[in-house]
């Protein structure tokens, strides 16, 4: 037989376990299943050195084993496990967890964030976390005098370009195209900036290091000729995908697949599911703003329940 839960939240980032620990403490008795990456994207990261607290800064590690064993302190019960499928046409909503445990939950929480993509080559994978990152706003900070690569053409990799370019000595723009496909007033910034040199018709070929991490990039020009640029942060900026596959044609989602939410609120098209975090926010994509979404989602889902 299903399992009866009052609230069921889907996902383990800094969303998922803010919202853990306001349902936890409304005494709503949540449910949280973590998904395939516990703790989320922050686990792939080193130091976290701009969430509020932590003047010494903190390991992405470390800030989620924090916010778990805060939720778990006013009895969040976390599990290990995937939800597999959704069925949101009628409440309670039915949920199979792994393929085999079904919950039927009165309202659920989605945050399951969203995934950055990478270039899928082996050497970008082994030097993650240690000059290979998707996000320039949480790590350009180590890379401040230093020469880095920022791959993709589009508005994110121009601003992150433009972020990078303020601490940096010298930044690469890496275009597989030989345009940008930024909006003009990012290129503008871009061209505009002296220490960023965009090199079009590139393809990373391997990402270079040793034991101290990222050395530099070997790139392939479109014409098969070949180059090598010493850099020390490596950095991708060729967009993101939500994790919303399970939701597809039951919830609104926008044409890049993220939820669509009521402005303002964390309420999706279905009355009792909610969405919080990176799901549903393309912009900010930060720890602090999913965490503060997260709060929202508990709040909308009390009110709800207590309606
Ligand atoms: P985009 O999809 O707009 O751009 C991705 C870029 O990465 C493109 O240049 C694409 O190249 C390149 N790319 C994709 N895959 C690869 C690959 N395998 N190898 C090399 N390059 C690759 O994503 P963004 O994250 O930049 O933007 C997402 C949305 O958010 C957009 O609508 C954007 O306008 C918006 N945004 C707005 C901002 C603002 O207004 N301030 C800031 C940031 C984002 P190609 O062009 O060849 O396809």
């Amino acid at each position: 037989m299903a399992e009866a839960v009052k609230v069921l939240i889907i996902g383990s980032g800094p969303a998922g376990y803010t919202a853990a620990i306001y349902t936890s403490r409304a005494n709503l008795s949540p449910v949280l299943y973590e998904g395939i990456e516990p703790g989320g994207q922050l686990t792939t990261t080193t130091d976290v050195e701009n969430f509020p607290g932590y003047p010494e800064s903190v390991t992405g590690p470390d800030l989620m084993a924090q916010m778990r064993k805060q939720a778990e302190r006013f009895g969040a019960d976390i599990r290990s496990g995937m939800v597999t499928t959704v069925d949101l046409s009628s409440r309670p909503f039915h949920v199979v967890v792994d393929g085999t445990t079904e919950i039927k939950a009165e309202t659920l929480i989605i945050a399951t964030g969203a995934s950055a993509k990478y270039l899928g080559l082996p050497s970008e994978t082994k030097f993650r976390g240690q000059g290979v990152s998707a996000c320039a706003t949480c790590d350009g900070f180590f890379y401040r005098k230093k020469d880095v690569a920022v791959v993709g053409g589009g508005d994110t990799a121009c601003e992150e370009a433009s972020y990078l370019a303020s601490l940096c000595r010298k930044v690469y723009m890496i275009v597989r195209k030989p345009h940008l496909r930024a909006s003009k007033a990012m290129q503008q910034r871009v061209f505009n900036t002296p220490n960023i040199e965009v090199l079009f018709e590139h393809n990373t070929a391997e990402v270079l290091g040793d034991e101290s991490g990222v050395t530099g990039a070997l790139l392939r020009k479109n014409d098969g000729t070949e180059m090598k640029i010493d850099v020390s942060g490596f950095f991708l900026a060729i967009g993101h995908h939500p994790n919303t596959e399970i939701f597809r044609d039951q919830l609104k989602l926008d044409a890049e697949g993220y939820v669509k939410v009521e402005p303002g609120t964390s309420k999706t098209s279905v009355e009792g599911v909610f969405a919080a975090g990176d799901v549903r926010d393309p912009h900010y994509r930060q720890a602090i703003t999913a965490a503060a979404s997260g709060c929202i989602a508990a709040l909308d889902c009390e009110r709800f329940l207590l309606r």
